[in-house]
């Protein structure tokens, strides 16, 4: 359909939002009765948090507009926040430095989105809970058991192949990370990797990657979400899950397993510093006059033009900030193997990896926000497909 027949065009958008709407109301209903019964009173949970409704409408806004999807859906995403414990969830924690998990718990102000990760059932997460050896494993395997084809496996951290895995063990009976991934992961309705480590290798897969890291897509030949990040932002993580929940699928993914809904723009894109650059008004010197007026960083360092992720619109903190805001660039940590290919991180990239010139940036950019507009399409009808397969 050609966008030029404005009526026409709007006419189908318009009919496939409402086709998406009846899946998902479906889906919800079947979610209903078939998840376990929910552990926690989100709302309660909100209340005691001092939250109120009226921040609980406002985040229903925010996360509706962050998937991409109409405001006709709001009330299937306050839905799907109430139904977010009961999704079981098996969290497996590898090669890293548990950064991710740390980011997701400690917010200092919790906004509704770190609410909904305390509300999770974690039915298995390494850091938080309280058995260890014999127990723990039995725990793992009784999660894996009990909720085979319904729970969602999320990993965090890399995988290191080097001597047959065993650079990396587990648990009493001494499995490597590469067993206990495949075994856990063959069984779970998914497999979300939570930071660019399991998604991509990260830091320990860095050169001169002395134990053969990888990330899990690599190490163990299984389709993953990647939720990209050195940490990920927590919306891109709960927004994913929340997808899931009202669709019964995953989001659209790009070529790099993320979801096209968090990851489908670059940093730059998004970028309050942006009109600096169109400008060629750039930091030269941190803490010079242009530092202070809140120039553009790409002189400093800044890999935004280079990156995949919604930062700079979901913001960190509650939407309180994000790195660049806070006067710092961008170093590229949700594309693969960012801490080699982005480096060195206090300067611009050489000219002959992107083939050089600003002029080169922005058509980068050009180029590839026109194939993230392609997903977004695909994003409604990806859905919609699976949905009639799984009937
Ligand atoms: S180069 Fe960095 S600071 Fe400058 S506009 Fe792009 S993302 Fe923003």
């Amino acid at each position: 359909m050609a966008k030029g027949n404005n009526s026409e065009y709007r006419k189908t958008i318009d009919k496939q939002y409402k086709e998406l709407m009846k899946h998902c109301q479906l889906h919800m209903e079947q979610v209903e009765k078939t998840l376990p019964e929910s552990k926690e009173d989100l709302h309660g949970l909100l209340k005691e948090r001092g939250l109120t409704r009226r921040d609980f409408v406002k985040w229903t806004s925010v996360m509706t507009a962050a998937l991409m999807l109409p405001p006709i859906f709001k009330p299937m995403v306050a839905k799907a926040a109430e139904n977010f414990s009961r999704i079981p969830v098996v969290w497996l924690h590898f090669a890293e430095c548990t950064g991710c998990s740390e980011a997701f718990l400690r917010s200092s102000y919790p906004n509704v989105d770190d609410i909904l990760l305390e509300t999770i059932s974690l039915e298995y997460h390494e850091t938080l809970m309280a058995a260890s050896g014999y127990q723990a494993e039995q725990n793992l395997e009784k999660a894996v058991k009990d909720f085979a084809g319904k729970f969602i496996c999320v990993i965090e951290g890399a995988l290191p192949r080097g001597l047959d895995g065993k650079y990396l063990t587990l648990g009493p009976k001494g499995k490597t990370g590469i067993e206990v991934a495949k075994e856990v992961a063959s069984k779970a309705a998914a497999v979300i990797c939570i930071g660019s480590c399991s998604a991509f290798g990260n830091i320990p897969a860095a050169d001169p990657n002395p134990t053969d890291c990888v990330g899990i897509k690599k190490a163990i030949g299984v389709s993953t979400v990647n939720i990209a990040g050195c940490p990920p932002n927590a919306v891109n993580f709960t927004g994913t899950i929340l997808h899931y929940l009202m669709f019964g699928a995953l989001p659209a993914l790009d070529n790099l397993g993320r979801p096209v809904w968090a990851y489908g723009k670059r940093i730059h894109d998004y970028c309050e510093r942006r009109p600096h650059y169109d400008a060629s008004e750039f930091v030269e010197e941190w803490g010079d006059e242009s530092a202070l007026k809140g120039w553009c960083l790409y002189k400093m360092g800044c890999k935004g033009p280079y990156t995949y992720a919604n930062c700079g619109k979901v913001r960190f903190n509650g939407g309180i900030s994000w790195p660049v805001m806070s006067g710092h660039g961008c170093i590229g940590c949700t594309e693969p193997d960012f801490w080699d290919t982005m480096a060195p991180l206090e300067k611009p990239l050489p000219d002959k990896t992107y083939g050089g010139g600003e002029k080169t940036v922005d058509n980068i950019g050009i180029a590839l926000t026109g194939i993230a507009a392609a997903g977004i399409a695909a994003h409604a009808v990806a859905s919609g497909i699976r949905h009639k397969g799984d009937k």
